[in-house]
């Protein structure tokens, strides 16, 4: 079989690789396709610290069962399935308060063990969902990065007449966008792109902003007459904008980080503590899955208008070179496997 393989920083490869052995618990996945992601580039580029080389990276993949370990019952030959990347113990603290994504000995696949971007998998049973017979694989590609978006919402905890604002209209945005749509959420998104503020406007968003061409703030205190946004989602990631994030929130909000800075940010005291707001992190996903599996089957997430690309795993790296050099063209790549 072929695997795409990050050998060490910038030095990545299409390989020829036995299909892998699996272990009691574990089931092989035929993989049918993966997603290209943010985070994929960060472990080519060396940024992220958990990862260690060579790794087949790739968090975001489906297929269908291919052979099942000896002691896994409920799972089927065939059943079309997706891969929830969160491997956890279940003992330590967080596991134990239902908190299993920020498990002590958290392991992600794709990051800190062999990933998706290849034709045979060995996964953990217990991170195996099967899906339903209405979702398609090319769709369900995208329950993962939807997963990201769904725990987002989990996190901020909206009440009903909360209007988000989000920062940021990479996937990650857009997936915000439609789920604060499924769940009646009015949304305004900041970007300084404004390609991908069309993208989101298509999606959904109700007002767009590109602080290039207007100042964010005082729009965000026109569109909320004055009062602050209740709900922010950070998927931009800047350390530097937290202070004007936090003068944007109304009081009694909350507002959820997702970036993975390492930088100090500069935090205004008074803002948190005039306005008592709630300052929450969302990290990949807290038994998300079920829940985007039964948006998706009903149709709710417009998955077709966020895949812009697809290639087969021989053109793999030209995915990569695509999104590094014309990041504002690619929305989800996806690797078709077979
Ligand atoms: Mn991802
Ligand atoms: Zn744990």
């Amino acid at each position: 079989m072929k695997s795409f393989i990050v050998n060490g920083i910038n030095d990545y490869q299409v390989i020829e690789q036995n299909v892998p052995s699996f272990s009691d618990d574990q089931v092989l996945v035929r993989i049918e396709y993966a997603g290209i992601c943010g985070s994929d580039l960060h472990i080519i580029h060396g940024q992220n610290p958990f990862a260690t080389y060579p790794r087949i990276t790739g968090h975001e993949f489906v297929g269908t069962i291919e052979k099942i370990g000896a002691s896994v019952s409920g799972l089927e030959v065939g059943t079309k399935v997706v891969v929830n990347p969160v491997i956890s113990c279940g003992q330590c603290r967080p596991c134990q308060i239902g908190r299993s994504n920020v498990c002590t000995e958290l392991q992600v696949i794709g990051v800190h063990t062999d990933g998706g971007f290849t034709q045979f998998q060995a996964v953990p049973a217990a991170n195996i969902i099967a899906l339903p017979g209405s979702i398609n694989l090319r769709d369900a590609t995208l329950i993962e990065p939807y997963s990201i978006a769904a725990n987002v919402f989990n996190r901020l905890d909206a009440s009903s007449g909360d209007t988000i604002l989000i920062y940021g209209a990479g996937v990650i945005g857009l997936t915000i966008v439609q789920i604060a749509n499924v769940l009646g959420i009015p949304s305004i998104i900041v970007d300084l792109l404004d390609e991908k503020l069309e993208t989101a406007k298509q999606l959904g968003a109700t007002h767009t902003i590109n602080p290039k061409q207007e100042n964010t703030e005082q729009r965000v205190m026109e569109i909320t007459n004055g009062q602050g946004v209740p709900l922010i989602a950070d998927a931009a990631c800047i350390p530097a904008l937290i202070p004007e994030i936090m003068r944007l929130a109304a009081p009694a909000g909350t507002v959820c980080l997702l970036g993975f800075s390492s930088e100090d940010s500069p935090l205004q005291q008074v803002e948190v503590i005039k306005k008592e707001l709630t300052i929450v992190g969302s990290r990949l996903n807290n038994k998300m899955f079920p829940r985007v599996i039964e948006w998706m089957a009903q149709g709710k997430l417009d998955t077709e208008f966020l895949i812009s690309h697809e290639f087969t795993l021989d053109t793999a790296p030209d995915a990569i070179e695509l999104i590094e050099n014309h990041p504002q063209e690619v929305r989800k790549a996806l690797i078709k496997m077979h």
